[in-house]
């Protein structure tokens, strides 16, 4: 039987990474292209079905897409990206499907990720797993029985649960969201708010080397940030009973010094008999963007072939 190989994308906000990847999960070949150069939507297509003809040689059986927004996740359709504009309601699937007869899978990066995660990385295995992405945002999906749980609409916006009723203003337009509490420009402002200073170029890293140094307003933002995160985790483990928790994202550069923080605000709120065999771990595959959309794609073609 021939091999099958699959093309994954990973649509970040800053570079669009695409990989061959084998039925395992081994990219064989990538290639990164600059976001911002692939804004214009037949570019993107191009750039995408150019690329898949330079790996011809590979019989590629599925396309899968993790993009950074809303999407349909039956029909591949893009209800909006809020960091690239002019991507409304679009086919994205349906469009590129026409152009190379490939099948196209898209979702949510978040729940790409969180595949990856559970198949080959940190969670790997587990048939139940809260993933967070914590960065400038804060994305989220949930494994369940083993599969992605998602409806119609891909977003599990695990960032967007309230988890205050006065709470300040997120970008969703709603208030009190986690996000506002775990974001790293919330982190950033409490910092500047507490040193009373404005220092030009701060980042979320030099609050984590702060507070490694024993800063005593650093110390207080991850202290923070760990009671606001081990709040809301416990929410998610009384729901849904997780065996792993992981976390991914550039926030999670500092997961050394608020997780037995986190963890210990997890056991003090959730149900005892939830945490007893409960992990708390970092992201560890390093592009987990490709190989999940990869896997992605690769499922969604075997469930259709179960289903006929
Ligand atoms: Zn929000």
């Amino acid at each position: 039987m021939r091999k099958k190989y699959y093309l994954g994308i990973d649509w970040g906000g800053t570079y669009i990474k695409a990989g061959i990847v084998n039925g395992s999960g081994q990219i064989l070949a990538k290639e990164t292209f600059v976001s911002e150069t692939l804004r214009d939507k037949p570019v993107f297509i191009e750039k995408i079905c150019s690329f898949a003809a330079d790996f011809k040689k590979f019989h590629i059986e599925g396309i899968g897409i993790g993009a950074p927004g809303i999407v349909d996740v039956q029909k591949g359709f893009i209800y909006y990206l809020p960091n690239v504009p002019g991507w409304e309601k679009y086919p994205l699937a349906g469009t590129l499907e026409k152009k190379l007869g490939i099948s196209v899978t898209v979702d949510n990066d978040a729940n790409v990720f969180a595949l990856a995660e559970t198949r080959l990385g940190s969670a790997r295995g587990a048939e139940r797993v809260i993933f967070l992405t914590l960065g400038t945002g804060v994305g989220g999906a949930v494994i369940f029985g083993g599969k992605l749980l998602e409806g119609k609409i891909s977003a599990l916006e695990l960032g967007h649960v309230p988890l205050s009723l006065k709470g300040k203003p997120c970008g969703c337009g709603g208030s009190g969201c986690v996000e506002t509490f775990l974001g790293n420009k919330y982190l950033i402002a409490s910092y500047r708010s507490l040193k009373k200073d404005n220092e030009k170029k701060l980042e979320v890293k030099d609050i984590y080397k702060k507070a490694l140094g024993g800063e005593k307003e650093a110390l207080f933002v991850w202290r923070e940030f760990s009671t606001a995160l081990g709040k809301f985790l416990a929410g998610m483990v009384n729901v849904f009973s997780p065996e792993v928790i992981v976390l991914g994202g550039g926030v999670s550069g500092a997961f050394k010094i608020f997780k037995p923080w986190v963890f210990a605000e997890i056991k003090r709120q959730a149900m005892w008999p939830q945490v007893t065999n409960l992990k708390l771990v970092r992201a560890k595959l390093k592009d987990a963007g490709i190989v999940g959309a990869a896997l992605l794609a690769k499922e969604k073609i075997n469930l259709s072939k179960i289903r006929r």
